[in-house]
């Protein structure tokens, strides 16, 4: 061989060197692989002395199951009832009862729980039936033959009207003894007594306990309850000016908007049932500030008397009084009505037509029929 050096062979040299990138390679990856593991090691342990050290995660709110979701009723046409007998009079007056607090003392503005179970049983022993205040803004009284509409308002959001008691768990459950918790439990034992109340609240902690505001809000509406304009901060509209009044419903309405996204609200009632000047008083069904808008259908007055109907002519959308719902009034009226069957909202139990006694034809608003049906006996 030339020059006597010992040659290795080329393929032994091959293996050799692919024995040593073998080696490097098993080497490396056996060295991730212990990086990985030892980095996996560490934040488990990371982890667990996070978890030793951090505080307890509160536990989350826990809103009471909602109903199930409401299915649409096939449209049913009702039995045609005797008119001598049930004597429908769809332009009758009807009582919108106005509660604040509903809490341990009785007064003027405040109704205890056993007084407040002891109304909805005579209203519902009178022959009253539970109408919203959306369906009566839509012309749309929807109670049994004979029988009549009752609307539930409540101003101020008060504590009373819906407070949440915290359970053992962490959770929250509605108060048995506050205005909806009673509302509730009342519609479980009379199931046809139906379900709505309009909850006029203001701001910034409707039903005064922080932090619970935004849950509270949705869980109305899921409830099938209804949420009102009564200002941002319950000023005296009296004294106010364009720019106040269109600030306090605006703010009012932003607010409830942010706090339950899509919903719609069409009422306000007056804070201490006070009208602004009746120059402004536009400015309470719709207005503008900062890019906020809001439109309202019905203006609620704070006290007064039995409220007309959508068909009566003399009807007014933006005034319509309330009853203020302590026991004084609520005997004198609705003893009144009890008393006076022929002045009272009886239904013929069909939303789609308008029935009365013909008696009291001129009383009609005929352009507030729409498509519904006129039966005049
Ligand atoms: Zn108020």
């Amino acid at each position: 061989m030339p020059g006597g050096a010992a040659v290795v062979p080329p393929q032994f040299t091959n293996v050799s060197s692919e024995l040593t990138r073998v080696q490097t390679v098993i080497r490396t990856r056996y060295t991730w692989a212990a990086l990985l593991l030892a980095a996996a090691l560490c934040l488990g342990v990371a982890a667990h002395l996070l978890a030793a050290v951090t505080l307890p995660v509160p536990p989350p709110l826990v809103v009471p199951p909602d109903e199930p979701p409401v299915v649409e009723p096939p449209v049913v046409v009702p039995p045609p009832i005797d008119l001598a007998v049930v004597r429908p009079n769809e332009l009758g007056i009807l009582p919108i009862l106005m509660y604040h607090e509903v809490g341990p003392v009785e007064s003027e503005w405040c109704r205890t729980p056993d007084n407040f179970r002891a109304d909805l049983e005579r209203l519902y022993g009178l022959g009253y039936r539970l109408v919203s205040l959306d369906d009566f803004i839509d012309n749309n009284i929807d109670v049994p033959p004979g029988l009549s509409p009752v609307i539930l308002t409540f101003d101020d959001g008060t504590a009373g009207q819906l407070r949440y008691i915290k359970q053992p768990d962490g959770s929250y459950a509605i108060d048995p003894d506050c205005a909806v918790g009673i509302l509730l439990d009342f519609r479980e034992r009379h199931p046809d007594f139906g379900r709505a109340a309009t909850f006029f609240v203001y701001y910034p902690i409707p039903f005064r306990q922080a932090g619970l505001v935004e849950a509270k809000l949705k869980h109305l509406v899921a409830l099938g309850f209804e949420i009102g304009n009564h200002t941002y901060s319950h000023p005296y509209l009296s004294e106010a000016g364009a720019a106040e009044i269109e600030k306090e419903l605006a703010m009012a309405a932003g607010r409830t908007a942010e706090l339950v996204p899509g919903y719609q609200v069409r009422a306000f009632a007056t804070p201490f049932g006070q009208l602004p000047p009746s120059g402004l008083r536009h400015l309470l069904m719709a207005g503008e500030h900062a890019g906020v808008t809001y439109k309202h259908e019905l203006v609620l007055l704070a006290g007064g008397n039995p409220c007309l109907p959508p068909n009566h002519v003399s009807f007014e959308a933006q005034a319509a009084p309330r009853i203020r719902a302590d026991q004084l009034r609520l005997d004198r009226w609705l003893d009144y009505l009890r008393d006076k069957p022929e002045l009272r909202y009886i239904s013929d139990g069909d939303p789609q037509t308008i029935t009365f006694p013909a008696v009291i034809l001129d009383s009609l608003n005929a352009d507030s029929l729409g498509d519904r049906k006129l039966s005049v006996y």
